[in-house]
């Protein structure tokens, strides 16, 4: 499906209120109409085409960071810019861009000006710490706006923005050639690009999931093996196909790298992407003789995010998706959190929902 060109894209004059989908409190998402503002310097104003919805959002929805509400979640939305506030270089009202978890460096902290933008000191979380993208229109940071290429649908480069960027880039910075055995466990939202992103780059690719339900997915993803961790110790597997150079463990909690890490091979490195409160439990005889690593990796720069997009593009990586209307965001908010989501639920805008047919057509 391809889209609308990028730039020079005339934008239906903006109404004085649109519609946006606030945390109020604590697990309570309702639906208000709120006043459209102007984007301050360095920000610009956002017509929301396409959100998903992420575990992360959870941390917003539940309240387990400090909140100040009511907060509008979700840091994977893709949109076309409005209007640029004062300052703003490099990007086109019309322009198709997209927002994820990081909002955007502050350019002069110690850790961006050693180019470190992931870890700015003063980066404020989408969704979190501002406003994102369950809403028809947002403001954001220039400094964190991802290009959506043409050949991607808003709500098919949505969830690539943050699952996407995350597996891509710790599979690109890790240190495994092409040819070496990476393991990919969990194939649910990061996990399935994970395995795609893994098997374009050129390894050999090992899924590791729970039971064989997600056997044939993960073939069907370009895995070359599937281990089933209920039936055989993973560790173990692993080290029959000769060991991993690297694990990329994308479902959350400490047991699950505990007990994959033997599968590494000398000099193999395991890379956390799932956050959760248990302790990882490994011992130092194992992290020594064979000089092995355990890494988080927290999701990626822009120019990282644009690459993920690129290359999801020119690869056919993409993610399983279902779209439903922006209004509906509690109960898919719900449905994701129980684990009833079959596949990675976006919510569309009318925006989102009429240039879909505009482009189908
Ligand atoms: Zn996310
Ligand atoms: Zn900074």
């Amino acid at each position: 499906m391809s889209s609308s060109p990028g730039r020079g894209t005339t934008l239906k004059p903006m109404p004085g209120t649109y519609t946006a989908v606030e945390v109020s409190a604590p697990s309570e998402l309702r639906v208000v109409e709120r006043r459209v503002a102007e984007p301050g310097p360095g920000q610009v104003r956002i017509r929301v085409e396409a959100c998903g919805v992420c575990h992360s959002d959870s941390a917003t929805v539940e309240g387990l960071f400090p909140i100040d509400w009511p907060r509008v979640p979700g840091h994977e939305a893709v949109g076309r810019i409005d209007a640029l506030g004062p300052g703003v270089q490099g990007w086109a009202v019309g322009q198709r861009v997209g927002v994820g978890f990081l909002g955007g460096s502050c350019g002069y902290c110690e850790f961006c000006r050693n180019g470190d933008l992931v870890n700015c000191r003063n980066q404020e979380f989408t969704g979190v710490q501002s406003d994102g993208g369950y809403a028809e229109v947002m403001i954001a940071k220039a400094t964190g706006l991802m290009r959506i290429p043409d050949d991607l649908s808003s709500a098919g480069a949505a969830p690539l923005l943050c699952a996407g960027l995350t597996t891509f880039s710790a599979l690109r910075n890790a240190p495994a050639k092409a040819g070496e055995l990476v393991a990919v466990l969990g194939i649910g939202g990061l996990g399935h690009l994970g395995v795609q992103y893994a098997r374009h780059m050129g390894f050999e690719v090992a899924a590791i999931g729970r039971g064989t339900g997600s056997a044939e997915l993960a073939k069907k993803l370009g895995a070359h093996h599937y281990i089933d961790s209920a039936a055989s110790d993973p560790a173990a597997a692993l080290q029959a196909l000769g060991g991993a150079k690297v694990i990329l463990i994308t479902a959350s909690g400490g047991k699950t790298l505990a007990a994959t890490f033997k599968g590494l091979r000398p000099g193999g490195i395991s890379i956390d992407l799932g956050v959760g409160p248990e302790p990882i439990e490994i011992t130092s005889m194992d992290l020594i003789f064979g000089e092995r690593k355990v890494a988080g990796s927290l999701t990626g720069n822009p120019a990282t995010g644009d690459a993920t997009l690129r290359f999801s593009a020119l690869s056919g990586v993409s993610a399983m998706i279902e779209t439903v209307p922006l209004e509906q965001a509690a109960e898919a908010y719900a449905r994701m959190m129980g684990g009833k989501a079959r596949f990675r639920i976006m919510l569309v805008t009318k925006d989102g929902i009429s240039r879909q047919t505009s482009v189908s057509s």
